[in-house]
């Protein structure tokens, strides 16, 4: 058994990356019935990834007197039982989905884009050569409550304790029972049901929502039984877990394949949702590519609701990460 499950928070799971460089952060998702055989061989990798974070970072000329410590997983662990992943598995078709909209920003030039500059346009139609460009201010990325909030291990959530007032049951399949923000649910109804009708496949929910106080006993605990060091590793520190924002949703396969692994990337479950979560209105927030940017390891399980408007932008634009999205400092460690 592993240390947390004597806790009372149920195990701690960590990660292990088959990819030998990510092995130290990828971690600290909700594994249930994982072990810690890890251990050694992730501290042992400690090193060598902060190697890596501190040269991406230092090539993306993002280290400016700090250096890329590396820390804890955004995760935490919930405290309810598992329960039966065909416990809730209602249809999602009774929710309203999200409309999958077509592109509304353009990023082809008005010129290339016009087969016939000749022609005049349309009367009331847009003027082509004014070009829609979005509003990257229309939402705060520093207030919680908004859907564009930014968390990353340099923008700790403001209050720490912060708490959505809005969270619901979250009716899907399951491993941990899951509550998000209303949106939110109705948004991971909706795509789960789109997946289900264009792959005759399933997905489950594995964690949602985890409050302020539940990563607060979870890490103390963690401290206590290995070390800040260790702990940090493998532990959010309270405050800095994007899934205190009741916007994130870890989502595998059901039945499980390659649960909170790097692996699950390469699923039939795993493609389709890096490929289609936009529609819906979710970010894969820690690609394989932006480790130095986001602070942690691909996790192809992990999804973000930023609201279809924000996540159609991205996704046209070819832009993976907030940070680079909003022009904000890459977050490789805390500061
Ligand atoms: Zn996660």
């Amino acid at each position: 058994m592993s240390k947390q499950s004597s806790t009372g928070f149920g195990p701690v799971g960590d990660a292990p990356s088959p990819h030998g460089s990510r092995i130290a952060i990828v971690v600290g998702d909700v594994r249930p019935g994982a072990v810690h055989p890890f251990r050694r061989r992730r501290i042992a990798a400690v090193t060598a990834v902060v190697a890596v974070l501190a040269a991406g970072a230092l090539a993306a000329g993002a280290v400016s007197g700090r250096g890329p410590a590396l820390e804890p997983s955004a995760h935490a662990v919930p405290t309810s039982s598992p329960t039966s992943a065909s416990s809730s598995s209602r249809s999602p078709s009774g929710t309203p989905a999200p409309t999958p909209t077509l592109p509304t920003f353009p990023s082809a030039s008005p010129n290339a884009a016009s087969p016939n500059p000749a022609r005049p346009a349309p009367s009331g139609s847009p003027d082509p050569t004014a070009a829609p460009s979005f509003d990257r201010s229309a939402h705060s990325i520093d207030d919680p409550n908004s859907l564009w909030v930014v968390v990353d291990k340099t923008r700790p959530l403001h209050p720490a304790d912060y708490a959505p007032t809005d969270l619901v049951d979250v009716p899907v399949p399951h491993v941990w029972a899951p509550k998000l923000r209303r949106e939110a649910s109705d948004a991971v109804v909706a795509l789960f049901g789109a997946f289900t009708a264009e792959t005759g496949l399933q997905l489950q929910s594995q964690s949602s929502y985890r409050s302020y106080s539940t990563q607060v006993d979870v890490y103390n605990q963690d401290v206590a039984s290995n070390g800040q060091a260790v702990a940090d590793t493998s532990t959010a520190r309270p405050g800095t877990s994007e899934h205190q924002t009741g916007l994130t949703i870890d989502i595998s396969a059901l039945p499980g394949i390659c649960s909170l692994e790097a692996c699950f990337g390469d699923t039939p479950h795993g493609t389709w949702l890096a490929g289609n979560a936009w529609r819906f209105g979710f970010l894969l927030r820690y690609p394989a590519d932006k480790v130095p940017v986001t602070g942690y390891g691909y996790e192809p399980w992990h999804f973000r609701y930023i609201g279809v408007e924000l996540a159609t932008e991205m996704h046209d634009r070819g832009v993976t990460t907030l940070e680079e999205l909003f022009g904000l400092p890459a977050a490789p460690g805390y500061n």
